[in-house]
């Protein structure tokens, strides 16, 4: 498995990581960026990239990060 860059957030400048969540109910797999930290920031950058795949969420977090 290839690794995915993560850019670092916007917000506080803190390292982010992939996380995987899965419904236990509809068996629904979905991927989203989250802090390491998470109580260093208030940004919420979870519902920022939620997606299906793992690439999709990189791809949305880093540009999100990009945009500032
Ligand atoms: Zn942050």
């Amino acid at each position: 498995m290839s690794k995915i860059k993560l850019k670092p957030c916007p917000f506080c400048g803190g390292e982010v990581i992939m996380m995987r969540s899965e419904s236990l109910e509809t068996g629904f797999v979905s991927y989203y960026v989250s802090h390491n930290d998470p109580f260093n920031c208030a940004y919420e950058i979870r519902q920022q990239s939620a997606s299906r795949t793992i690439q999709e969420a990189a791809n949305k977090w880093n540009r999100r990060a990009d945009n500032g």
